[in-house]
């Protein structure tokens, strides 16, 4: 647990399910207010905000797209009207559609870096702008992945954004460290959510993905939440630009493992 974050407010886009719901839930425990947007599963973001408030923190669930910058300026009135602040802001909606990329459509291209790569910079560039009006620190913290640097064949769109994170949150974090702002990013590799559900559920897949993690298990929700509050709180005050993996060495060449090569 992290002290400093006991009374803060976060936005974590896309928290309804997965991981964004257990970083609101990590988040709760931590006595925090929690802004859980939901771009469809009003349901969901119930679930979540209940789990919050039984973690001892406060929550609101806020509809809005995220690919869109107006549905971003809503997100951020309506978090502003629920708990009147924002400390930090987590943008971790995403989203990934498998299609070989001789095949792959435009609409479908465009969809994927909207949401994953527009809408988190329109998200923090509001955030942004909302420490600068203040002149206060702030917190930025992008979901990545280990597409980041891992190539992903009929994922084109989804690493390529990704890709596009990790430089973005560099970018940022060097062009406001002298602000107090701090922007960082969360690596995860194959992880427990309903991203991965199907795939899980076929016993050959999921042995397939098994063997691409060293530490040869699949990660736990709770895994990544624990390192979003770790860059969240005062702990990693002089830490700033990074990709955190969190992937269970994944990203380590794994075919390497037993001295292969
Ligand atoms: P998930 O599909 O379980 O949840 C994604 C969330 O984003 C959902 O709540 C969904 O409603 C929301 N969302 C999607 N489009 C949205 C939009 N336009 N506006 C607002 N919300 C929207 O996925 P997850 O596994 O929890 O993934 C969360 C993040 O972590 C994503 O950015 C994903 O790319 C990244 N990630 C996940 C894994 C993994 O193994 N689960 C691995 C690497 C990276």
């Amino acid at each position: 647990m992290f002290d400093d974050l006991r009374g803060k407010t976060a936005v974590v886009t896309g928290s309804s399910k997965g991981l964004g719901a257990a970083i609101a839930r990590r988040f709760g425990a931590e006595g925090m207010n929690v802004v859980a947007n939901y771009r469809t599963d009003e349901e969901g973001a119930r679930e979540t905000v209940r789990a919050v408030e039984e973690a001892g923190g406060a929550a609101a669930a806020v509809q809005a797209d995220v690919s869109k910058p107006e549905c971003v300026d809503a997100l951020y009135d309506a978090a502003m009207f629920s708990f009147g602040g924002i400390d930090i802001w987590v943008n971790n909606a995403g989203i990934e559609v498998g299609t070989p990329s001789d095949q792959k459509s435009i609409e479908e291209w465009k969809k994927v870096i909207d949401v994953n790569l527009t809408g988190l910079f329109a998200g923090s560039q509001r955030a942004i702008q909302h420490f600068l009006e203040r002149d206060m620190p702030g917190v930025i913290v992008n979901l990545s992945s280990v597409h980041e640097i891992i190539p992903w064949p009929h994922f084109a769109d989804y690493a390529a954004s990704k890709a596009g994170v990790g430089m973005l949150t560099k970018t940022l974090a060097l062009e406001y460290a002298d602000r107090g702002i701090r922007v960082n990013a969360v690596a995860p590799g194959a992880m427990n959510t309903p991203i991965n559900a199907k795939k899980f559920a076929d016993p050959a897949a999921l042995e397939s993905t098994v063997k691409l993690v060293p530490m040869g298990r699949i990660g736990d929700p709770e895994d990544v939440s624990a390192a979003v509050a770790w860059l969240a709180s005062e702990q990693a005050k002089y830490v700033t630009g990074v990709t955190l993996y969190v992937d269970g060495g994944m990203t380590l060449y794994p075919g390497f493992q037993h001295g292969d090569g």
